[in-house]
């Protein structure tokens, strides 16, 4: 375990370099976004003196241990040990060619949705920028391939990313940084459980970012019962963020809504949602609930899941339904930390690891 900062908390324009030096600070950001090195010590181009120096101020990366699960379905849960501690995950998917990653932005979420596990898990606190940013770099190292070569990083796991801002739109920043990971900024999804204020801010950052909104009702008294933050924040509100933030440039909203079973797959609420989005450019994802011990809440059944979108469909609304991957390894967000004794951050017990890394 390690409380040296990692060197993934800096800006790249923060790193450090010896004095009258300054291009080894482009050299150091090599080693750690191009070349995915995982010790201060690989780092061979780095005058050796320096090198010690450097690993004596910092770690390269922030967590104490990762492990990882690997699912039938070709995904990859991740499950970070953090220096205090604490718990947090990601989940790798290499679908169609293509390397997506899906991060987390807290331990825990405050947010409390009903039907979500990392709801019930609590909050444990915001991650750093550095621990966002190494999830990528993480599953680059196990899975043995040049961290650029990821394209597609979705911003989903555990947590609410725009209540932890500062950190978020940081590695958000390092990974779209042309001398760091060298993402496109449209490849990047921001899940959100709609907070209007916090949009309005990132639209003027100016990353074509998409974002994902999880509305999840289509009316307030629904999104009330199974949303706490809706209390706080209407959904006209929320619509209305929503348009600010195509009208400044930002692309296509995704809204994700989780179908469940009597409380949200009423055809009549089909229709109430295609009502509320009517003018925005949005794709809707319908999710069927993943159940897990405890929610209270069931899966529609599928004929429900598809008499649901053939209302969005004849209003014009674009759809899809997304079946979680990885259910044999806890598919959704915080269901793999809560089945291997909880975040480390409300006292729960720990188990032994399933399997374990280096
Ligand atoms: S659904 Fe998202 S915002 Fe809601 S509790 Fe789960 S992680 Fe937090």
């Amino acid at each position: 375990m390690t409380l040296r900062p990692s060197l993934f908390d800096l800006p790249i324009d923060d790193l450090p370099a010896p004095e009258g030096e300054g291009y080894r600070r482009a050299q150091l950001a090599e080693w750690l976004y191009v070349h995915g090195a995982r010790s201060v010590d690989a780092m061979t181009t780095l005058p050796k003196a320096w090198r010690a120096a450097l690993a004596d101020d910092y770690a390269v990366s922030p967590f104490a241990d990762v492990r990882r699960f690997p699912s039938w379905d070709g995904s990859v849960r991740y499950l970070f040990t953090l220096a205090d501690g604490q718990r947090t995950e990601a989940v790798y998917m290499p679908y169609d060619g293509r390397k997506t990653v899906c991060v987390s932005s807290m331990v825990g979420c405050p947010a409390g949705c009903a039907f979500c596990a990392t709801g019930a898990l609590g909050f444990g606190r915001n991650l750093t920028r550095g621990e966002i940013v190494a999830q990528l770099l993480a599953v680059a190292w196990f899975e043995e391939f040049a961290p650029r070569e990821l394209r597609n990083v979705v911003l989903m796991g555990m947590g609410e990313a725009l209540l932890n801002y500062e950190a978020a739109v940081g590695a958000i920043r390092t990974w779209t940084d042309p001398r760091g990971l060298a993402m496109s900024a449209r490849r990047i999804t921001l899940s959100t459980v709609g907070l209007p204020s916090r949009i309005r801010r990132l639209a003027g950052e100016g990353l074509p970012l998409v974002l994902a909104v999880s509305l999840h009702a289509p009316d307030e008294a629904t999104r009330k019962r199974i949303i706490p933050t809706a209390h706080a924040h209407a959904l006209a509100d929320i619509v209305a963020s929503l348009h600010e933030w195509q009208e400044a440039g930002g692309r296509r909203v995704t809204v994700e809504y989780t179908m469940l079973d009597g409380v949200n797959d009423a055809p009549a609420q089909a229709a109430a949602l295609a009502r509320l989005l009517d003018g925005l450019t949005v794709h809707v994802n319908l999710i069927p609930f993943n159940p897990w011990p405890g929610s209270g809440f069931a899966a529609t059944p599928r004929d429900g899941v598809r008499a649901f979108q053939d209302v969005l469909d004849r209003a014009g609304v674009s759809t899809s339904v997304r079946f979680s991957r990885g259910r044999d390894t806890g598919g959704a967000c915080g269901q793999l930390a809560l089945r291997e004794g909880g975040t480390g951050a409300v006292g729960n017990p720990t188990r032994p690891p399933t399997s374990s890394l280096p």
